[in-house]
């Protein structure tokens, strides 16, 4: 997608401080954080919402949230606790419409 500011950071068109990255998904830090650890966890394939993921996805989206849970023990914040979301359309806090999960903890 042209014009997605999450698969330009994927295909290294635009910069981001990368954590994580596989044949799959990628991990990059939250460029206005709202906590000591923000980051993002990101399926290289373009998906706009959860509203628009299949059953093919499941794989995908297991492994961003076992990886995030690997992460956060990384980063620290495994026992005092973090927040995973996912914004979903404008209503629900999404700007940037291609998935991504947000990894959150002081
Ligand atoms: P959401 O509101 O769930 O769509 O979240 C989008 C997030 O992407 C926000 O927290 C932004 O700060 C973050 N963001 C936007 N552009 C970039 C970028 N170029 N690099 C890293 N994070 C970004
Ligand atoms: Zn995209």
């Amino acid at each position: 997608m042209k014009d997605c500011i999450f698969c330009q950071i994927i295909e290294g068109e635009r910069p981001a401080d990368f954590v994580y990255k596989d044949e799959s998904i990628v991990v990059f830090k939250d460029i206005r954080p709202h906590a000591r650890v923000h980051l993002l966890v990101v399926p290289r394939k373009h998906i706009r919402s959860v509203n628009d993921l299949t059953e093919d996805d499941g794989e995908v989206i297991s492994k961003m949230i076992l990886k995030a849970k690997e992460i956060a023990k990384e980063q620290s914040i495994a026992s005092s606790g973090y927040k995973l979301v996912f914004n979903v359309e404008r209503g629900g806090g999404q700007y940037v419409f291609h998935l991504h999960m947000h990894l959150v903890g002081k």
